[in-house]
């Protein structure tokens, strides 16, 4: 698979714990909204730590953009990604399946699995063709959120936001269950995006069928 080397032009954190990559595009590289690629460092000691991470931005933009959550504590690939900065070097793959969209429906997003979904989402805003689709975010703590404004803006009313450890009076700490996809769902014939951690995946995508939704029309990374 054809590696390419690109260096970081921006980084910055956008919350405490995810940081803004703002990387040169090779020449000729295009991909869907949706997917993602291997990355590493191009650093000798890391550079066959190979990560996934989604695009967040779009084909028609000069630069790629990823979103990563940095995990200090791990000792790993992205705790490395919080102390390299402009100028310093990634190595990207080919873009490579995921999520793609399919039709208007409802997203539904565990933590850092709404990056692919940004794509997907600032393209059809881009196009004018966001319409009715909805977003459900499900975050540690608002703090934790990614983007929120602008898909705040992007989706007005169909933005839905949950948090888990919020520990905030006014919040109520919940994981997304039934009663939550009954309260924030009317339609269960629709199509259905989820991504986020494994479990998170298993877990929604049992949930939705449990409530009528038909498996094929639920688009998911295998
Ligand atoms: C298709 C795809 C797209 C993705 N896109 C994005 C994206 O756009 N942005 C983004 O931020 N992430 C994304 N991810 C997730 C991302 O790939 C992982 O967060 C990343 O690989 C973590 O790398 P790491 O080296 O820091 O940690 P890891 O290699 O996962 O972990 C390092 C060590 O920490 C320990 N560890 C592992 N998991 C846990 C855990 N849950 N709790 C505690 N300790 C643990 C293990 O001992 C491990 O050896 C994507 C994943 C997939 C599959």
């Amino acid at each position: 698979m054809a590696e390419h080397i690109v260096k970081i032009l921006e980084s910055q954190y956008i919350n405490p714990t995810v940081k803004r990559f703002v990387v040169q595009k090779p020449a000729g590289y295009t991909f869907t909204p949706g997917q993602a690629t291997d990355v590493s460092i191009n650093l000798p000691e890391w550079k066959e730590q190979k990560r996934k991470f989604a695009f967040t931005s779009l084909n028609r933009w000069e630069h790629l953009e990823f979103i990563i959550r940095i995990y200090r504590e791990r000792d790993g690939v992205t705790e490395m990604l919080g102390k390299i900065n402009a100028g310093d070097e990634l190595i990207i793959g080919e873009p490579y399946g995921a999520i793609e969209y399919k039709g208007p429906g409802v997203f539904i997003a565990g933590g850092t699995g709404i990056t692919p979904f940004i794509a997907i989402l600032r393209e059809l805003y881009k196009n004018g063709q966001i319409g009715n689709n909805k977003l459900i975010v499900s975050e540690r703590t608002s703090k934790d959120l990614i983007l929120d404004n602008e898909l705040q803006n992007m989706l007005g009313n169909n933005y839905i936001k949950t948090f888990t450890r919020e520990g905030v009076i006014g919040f109520i700490d919940r994981h997304i269950n039934e009663d939550f996809l009954l309260k924030n769902i009317s339609d269960f014939g629709q199509r259905f995006y989820v991504c986020g951690p494994e479990s998170f995946v298993k877990n929604i995508s049992n949930m939705l069928i449990e409530l009528g939704a038909k498996p094929d029309s639920l688009v998911i990374d295998k």
